[in-house]
């Protein structure tokens, strides 16, 4: 047995063996790709990962073997890899005998795969989904079918909101009808049926669509949001809000890049990519004053009730995109932040936001990552040099499971302000500096491995350099010229042209 859900539900305890049982529904299912694999491993596995991935761009930026190896800290595991995610989904559909089956779509189509167990989800949530899907017959409700646009429950969604004393789970019954026929009833015989259900949404998605929710929602039944605890602080989650699905690995994340950023009474503390607040409202109380800023307004709006929830006064939020808010900061040149936590989402930091970082150049930088490549594109560039001088070092590097049985890895990184008097060696390969522009600047595998993630294509150098030349970035006179004087080299297509050009602006080359 892996779990025991009543123990689980009732407070108790999580039960695993170390050698696991394979999931019945690996092949289908595809969530997890380190299934089967002893923990002790995937947290080897994954530390393995960030070394390989971080180590190079140190050794690059000068640092030495020694150095960068002590860089590393020990990956922070979890006490319970099994059972937690915190946000449950199903799919709702019709098995081969007609019968109404509930689980996920099978890899790679959009037929649904009947799931009766789930190494990694709430076991209590995945118990409540079926148990709702059992409710259906006998209230005459169908499964909605996507192609036929008939039937009415799509999908059931988990959320669970784990206190101290309490666990709070709220379903978001989808609809891919506009109207529900009966909700009144059904809701009544689900809450019936699990009393500890503290709310039920509705939400409507009639839409051709991969994602789970649409835009129109009506509460059912409670106040529409659970409320999770975190370091103390209980933040209110809806049925949108991003939130952390770990919670016992999320408190020691927080914990982990609050105490990097060595935080003193004075710090002003810039939350960026903040969410729902959490970070900063847990860093708050060890530090002066806290900004946090964040793209999605209703996040926002979340983050400054929880703010108030917890009676913490002294931060404030703003709505927008991180690097344009911290561009104007840095124009403005008043209350800039000396300590920077960012916490982007998988594809990383904006070239604005590490350009404003490079003009306010604040004491500390904690960056929390869950996108390890992204990361180290990122470290490459708060650790290039600038006039010759370095910013930045690193102190310290800090991996955290928050996804076990995934391939996923979190990261924290300390970043202090490098001191005039700190000397690090930098070998500098002549061939890599251009005639104008020593100041910033990508390789061309940096140019090329760029294009490829997010273009999806190859360019050659041949074509780096015509792009760099059509731009005034002089290439050594030599640089692949053909031979004879006469001879023609080919054009750069347009496509890639674009695409180089991009990077060129990313890498703040032009
Ligand atoms: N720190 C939070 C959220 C991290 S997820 C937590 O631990 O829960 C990353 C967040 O960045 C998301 O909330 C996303 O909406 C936000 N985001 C994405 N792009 C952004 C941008 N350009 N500017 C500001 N916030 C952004």
């Amino acid at each position: 047995m892996i779990f025991r859900p009543s123990e689980v539900f009732s407070g108790g305890f999580f039960y695993y063996n170390e050698t696991m049982k394979k999931c019945k529904y690996e092949k289908v299912c595809g969530g997890c790709d380190y299934q089967g694999l002893p923990y002790e491993k995937q947290l080897n596995k994954k530390q393995r990962a960030v070394e390989n991935l971080l180590a190079p761009v140190l050794l690059k930026c000068g640092y030495s073997k020694e150095e960068t190896a002590a860089l590393f800290h020990p990956i922070i595991g979890a006490d319970q890899p099994y059972g937690y995610r915190n946000k449950v989904h199903a799919v709702f559909g019709r098995g081969r005998n007609k019968k109404i089956i509930c689980g996920t779509y099978e890899k790679g189509s959009h037929w649904v795969v009947d799931i009766d167990d789930c190494q990694i989800e709430h076991p209590h949530a995945v118990e409540m989904i079926r148990g709702i899907k059992d409710l259906m017959p006998s209230f005459r409700m169908q499964p909605y079918d996507e192609d036929k646009k008939t039937g009415l429950l799509r999908h059931v969604l988990i959320r669970v909101g784990q206190q101290a004393e309490r666990e709070e789970y709220m379903v978001v019954l989808v609809t891919g009808t506009k109207t529900f026929p009966g909700k009144k009833n059904f809701v009544k015989a689900i809450v019936d049926k699990y009393p500890e259900i503290t709310t039920v949404v509705w939400n409507t998605n009639d839409k051709k669509t991969s994602m789970v929710l649409g835009d129109k929602e009506e509460v059912l039944f409670g106040p529409g949001y659970v409320t999770d605890e975190l370091l103390g602080n209980r933040f209110k989650i809806s049925p949108k809000s991003f939130y952390q699905v770990h919670h016992g690995q999320t408190e020691k994340l927080y914990i982990a890049a609050i105490a990097a950023a060595k935080l003193q009474p004075t710090d002003v503390v810039l939350d960026a990519y903040c969410g729902t607040g959490t970070i900063g409202i847990c860093a708050a109380p060890h530090c002066g004053s806290v900004v946090g800023v964040e793209l999605n307004p209703a996040a926002v709006a979340d983050a400054k009730e929880n703010a108030k929830k917890n009676g913490v006064e002294n931060i404030s939020f703003r709505s927008g995109d991180a690097g344009e808010y911290l561009l104007k900061q840095a124009e403005q040149g008043k209350n800039l932040p000396n300590v920077v936590i960012m916490d982007p989402p998988r594809s990383g930091s904006s070239k604005e936001f590490i350009q404003a970082l490079q003009k306010i150049r604040p004491e500390r930088i904690v960056y929390v990552s869950c996108g390890p490549q992204s990361l180290a594109r990122d470290l490459g560039f708060l650790l290039r040099p600038k006039h010759g001088k370095r910013l930045y070092r690193v102190e310290s590097i800090q991996p955290c499971d928050m996804f076990p049985m995934t391939n996923h890895c979190e990261t924290v990184v300390l970043l202090s302000q490098q001191k005039p008097d700190d000397h690090i060696e930098i070998e500098i390969n002549l061939d890599e500096i251009d005639a104008t522009s020593a100041e910033s600047k990508a390789t061309y595998k940096e140019i090329e491995e760029w294009v490829q993630e997010h273009y999806g294509f190859h360019v050659t150098n041949l074509n780096i350099a015509q792009v760099k030349q059509k731009h005034g970035i002089i290439e050594r006179e030599n640089y692949n010229k053909p031979k004879s004087e006469n001879s023609r080299q080919p054009g750069c297509p347009e496509e890639k042209v674009k695409a180089i050009e991009e990077a060129l602006r990313y890498f703040q080359m032009i």
